[in-house]
């Protein structure tokens, strides 16, 4: 990092995020703009994106919101192509995921695969995509969004906890490839974040109160909590960070 270079600062650089309309993804986006990117916003539909867009144009960034359901690999194929072609990715945040809640046994094969389509096939697919348009520039961010399941088996979330492992692997098989390309691949693995991924979670009182006993900090997570980290690694003052699971956790895994 040279000293000219704000450390914080992703001016000049356009990111996509996905799973941008809600949640994590949303705060991403914000903050990135906030920190001047501009905004490509990915989201299983357009609805509830263009308004987003419009919020990050009034903080003075451009934003386009694209759509493809990311368990559809072809249209995901489909979609990362024409962006490849159309827009220089600088940063690529893979946030979307979907949860199943179930015992492994009652856990039904195409949820299984639904699951792992989303939150695995569907992040490699885009990393892959955009990876290799940075590499052939020497430059280039991408931050998986993984979890503190990437670390444990979870309760009832069997495909899940399976597809943040995964995650986080390839996040380090990735980072071994590209670092000597100019391209950092890291992940966040978010501790449990008051979104709608976590909506029954917080519906059930005993599971609410067991999961906030055990965290240090003593409250759940914000989106801003996780967006600052995800700014962090698409920032010049991570440049020599690569392949790292950042638990943004409220020291949940240090209990
Ligand atoms: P969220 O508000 O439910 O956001 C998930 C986003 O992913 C939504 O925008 C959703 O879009 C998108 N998405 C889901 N399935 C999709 C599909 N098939 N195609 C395209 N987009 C899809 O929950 P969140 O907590 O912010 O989750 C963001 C990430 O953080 C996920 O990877 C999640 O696993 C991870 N995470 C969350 C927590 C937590 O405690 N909340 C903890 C650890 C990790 P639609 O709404 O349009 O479906």
């Amino acid at each position: 990092m040279s000293s000219a270079v704000q450390p914080f600062s992703v001016s000049g650089q356009t990111a996509l995020v996905t799973g941008a309309r809600t949640g994590i993804g949303r705060a991403a986006a914000l903050a990135l703009a906030d920190a001047g990117a501009d905004l490509i916003l990915w989201g299983r539909t357009l609805q509830g994106l263009t308004e987003l867009a419009e919020e990050i144009r009034r903080r003075g960034r451009t934003a386009t919101a694209v759509a493809a359901d990311l368990a559809d690999t072809e249209a995901v194929r489909a979609l990362a192509a024409h962006l490849a072609a159309a827009h220089r990715i600088d940063l690529l945040v893979n946030n979307a995921g979907t949860i199943r809640r179930a015992d492994a046994v009652d856990t039904s094969w195409s949820d299984w695969r639904h699951v792992l389509n989303v939150d695995l096939d569907a992040a490699f697919v885009l990393a892959r995509t955009f990876g290799e348009r940075m590499l052939e520039r020497g430059a280039g961010r991408i931050v998986n969004v993984a979890s503190v399941l990437s670390f444990q088996g979870g309760i009832r979330v069997p495909a899940y906890a399976a597809a943040k492992h995964a995650l986080a692997g390839l996040t380090k098989a990735l980072a071994n490839e590209w670092a000597s390309g100019g391209v950092n691949v890291n992940a966040v693995a978010p501790g449990y974040v008051a979104t709608d991924n976590t909506d029954a979670l917080r519906a059930d009182p005993d599971r609410s109160r067991a999961i906030l006993d055990r965290i240090p900090a003593g409250r759940w997570a914000r989106p801003e909590d996780i967006a600052g980290a995800i700014v962090f690694l698409c920032s010049p003052a991570a440049d020599y960070v690569h392949g790292h699971v950042l638990a943004v956790d409220g020291g949940w895994l240090a209990r």
